[in-house]
């Protein structure tokens, strides 16, 4: 279709008209570099002995990056287990190809849910008698073996069996006919503190009671039942927290769980936040930025209004603490950050025009913002900063 308009002649048709058509790099995007979550877990897996196992943590949709993504590079890098939170996101990279053994770290206690997760070749993490004895039922009645892993509390108090039932409750659960126990494993509550070496530390206690009580049920010489308790920092910490598998998540992803890390380690982020800018004022002296006006300029000042808000999953208490790269410069977030749009001060810079792409996280030149930085202005840890990241953001991945 072509229509005429005052001399000028439109082409309708080579315009996008469906949601899918819009370019993900019209406004702002997640781009996810592969490469980076391979060569991360091919270099951790270089610290394991070699019969360790790496079970690449993908819950919450791979911390934001696309868990389909970050499943293929982790196994690329030779993770061999994949672990999710929920029976959705289990089902999900079933669906999507992924044939390698998924574990469900959460909790499904329905017969419904237990199903559905044994139809998928989920393992379901077992906690209590009561779902133990569902597992077996539903074996038994496909006349196959239920594949599971059983989880001990060591001292998180969230799930988990109780310890000191465990032995007996064990016994009792070896004699299940259509359950197959493929792992024991607990998890800590505290491995990312800077004591975690001390044997009084926290980490080093869990440890103890848990190797305990694996001696308790002489389970390491049933060479088929895999042990596993450590998460990123543990797997750091040292090779005694490593069993039989390591479970990793904000290390595979780039980012340290430690204040010291090891020096041999070069961890590569594989998340970059984009954004385009979307329009450009100059305002005067003296005048206010933004929702409340807690922003005031102090002189003449060029601003960038940025494609992105707290609905995207910038958190809005990182107004003005936060700064924005562009051709190896950082330039200050300005005024609160609202829904959709946040301000930037580029005065000075005439290399920034609408349409440019600046950088929030991730790195251009020798400049470099990390999620672990925003945790750190907003008070919390590069975990949560990672995952409240919106579907909004279309997630792009780069190579
Ligand atoms: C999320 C999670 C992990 C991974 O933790 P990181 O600190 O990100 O490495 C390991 N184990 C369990 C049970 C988890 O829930």
């Amino acid at each position: 279709m072509q229509i005429r308009q005052s001399n000028q002649v439109f082409n309708f048709d080579k315009y996008a008209t469906f949601e899918k058509d819009i370019d993900p790099k019209q406004r702002a995007w997640i781009e996810v570099k592969g490469k980076a979550i391979e060569t991360n877990v091919r270099q951790l897996r270089s610290k394991l002995s070699k019969n360790c196992q790496f079970m690449a943590v993908v819950k919450a949709d791979g911390y934001g990056h696309d868990a389909k993504v970050v499943s293929d590079y982790a196994i690329k890098g030779g993770a061999s287990q994949l672990g999710v939170a929920t029976l959705k996101e289990g089902i999900k990279l079933r669906s999507s190809g992924v044939i390698k053994p998924i574990l469900i770290l959460g909790n499904l206690y329905t017969k419904r849910d237990l199903i559905i997760a044994f139809k998928n070749d989920l393992m379901p993490t077992i906690s209590g008698m009561r779902e133990c004895l569902i597992c077996n039922n539903i074996g038994k009645h496909f006349g196959l073996k239920f594949s599971l892993h059983l989880k001990v509390d060591t001292g998180m108090s969230r799930l988990g069996f109780e310890c000191n039932k465990f032995v007996q409750n064990f016994e009792k659960i070896t004699s299940f006919e259509n359950i197959i126990i493929e792992g024991i494993y607990s998890h800590l509550s505290s491995a990312d503190e800077d004591n975690s070496l001390n044997p009084k530390s926290s980490a080093q206690r869990q440890k103890f009671k848990f190797q305990e009580l694996l001696k308790q049920i002489y389970v390491y010489k049933n060479h088929n039942i895999k042990i596993h308790l450590a998460n990123s920092a543990a797997m750091l910490i040292k090779k005694d927290f490593h069993f039989d598998m390591v479970r990793v998540g904000l290390s595979m992803y780039g980012y340290s769980p430690l204040s010291k890390i090891d020096e041999n380690l070069s961890l590569k982020p594989a998340l970059f936040l984009k954004v385009k800018v979307a329009f450009i004022r100059i305002i005067d002296r003296g005048v206010s930025v933004s929702y409340g006006g807690k922003f005031v300029s102090s002189r003449k000042t060029k601003l960038a209004v940025l494609s992105i808000g707290y609905a995207d999953g910038v958190p809005r208490n990182l107004s003005g603490k936060i700064n924005v790269i562009h051709n190896n410069k950082l330039y200050p977030q300005v005024g609160s950050i609202t829904m959709d749009q946040m301000m930037v001060d580029i005065t000075g810079s005439n290399e920034i025009n609408i349409g440019t792409t600046m950088v929030l996280l991730g790195s251009d030149g020798d400049k470099v913002i990390s999620p672990v930085d925003w945790a750190r202005e907003s008070n919390t840890i590069p975990w949560e900063i990672l995952c409240s990241f919106k579907n909004r953001l279309p997630r792009v991945q780069v190579d």
